[in-house]
């Protein structure tokens, strides 16, 4: 199996061989041409599986396949929600690299850091916005985070996320973002409030 054969675009193939990345690992064999379909999509995943480059690499390649014309500052079009300030620099990173031969921005928000820098990247535009829960919610209610154009919705590590309270705060972003989008749910777990969480938000 290739990363070609799983029908990535050129560009990202690209940034793959350069991180020399020959083999897709099981998570990425099964989701990609299934997210790259359009399909809202659970995976059960742990870290040091490839569970980034999973929905990294699809999301990516829809956002540049469906390109708008730019008009004024760019709002964010996919919204990648994690538990933690370090796992949010970490999948901020892995987007940039596998991004790195298309013109799309990524901006991180989360807890325990100055607003001041974040509202200013959130103004300068946004292709894609990796946040924590609490500190969304911040920005939404300062009015500086703007979710009216996200097409694809990401909840990486969903059960670590409600582990950690987070599940009023996902639920209130959830209901913001627009009805007709894309969602990725990735978990280690499938616990009975994550089953819910798909069936209410997920088609
Ligand atoms: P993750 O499970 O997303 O945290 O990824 C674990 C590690 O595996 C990261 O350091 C990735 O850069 C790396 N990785 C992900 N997919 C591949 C792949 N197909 N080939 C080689 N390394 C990979």
């Amino acid at each position: 199996m290739t990363f070609e054969s799983l029908g990535l675009a050129p560009a990202l193939l690209r940034a793959l061989a350069e991180n020399n990345y020959t083999t897709p690992t099981p998570i990425q064999i099964q989701a990609i041409p299934l997210a790259l379909a359009g399909h809202d999509l659970l995976g059960g995943a742990q870290t040091g599986t490839g569970k980034t480059a999973a929905f990294a690499l699809p999301l990516l390649q829809r956002l540049v396949e469906g390109n708008k014309p730019a008009t004024g500052p760019r709002k964010p079009r996919a919204l990648i929600l994690v538990p933690t300030r370090e796992l949010a620099v970490q999948v901020a990173d892995s987007v940039r690299s596998y991004g790195k031969h298309m013109r799309l921005n990524v901006t991180t928000i989360f807890g325990g850091a100055g607003m001041g820098p974040q509202v200013d990247n959130l103004r300068r535009g946004v292709d894609i916005l990796v946040a924590t829960p609490g500190r969304l919610i911040d920005h939404m209610e300062r009015g500086t985070a703007k979710l009216d154009a996200v097409e694809i919705l990401i909840l990486d590590e969903a059960d670590r996320m409600l582990d950690m309270g987070f599940l009023p705060a996902m639920k209130r972003i959830l209901g913001r973002v627009p009805a007709q989008r894309q969602t990725l749910l990735f978990s280690a777990t499938f616990e009975s409030q994550i089953k819910q969480l798909a069936l209410e938000f997920m088609r």
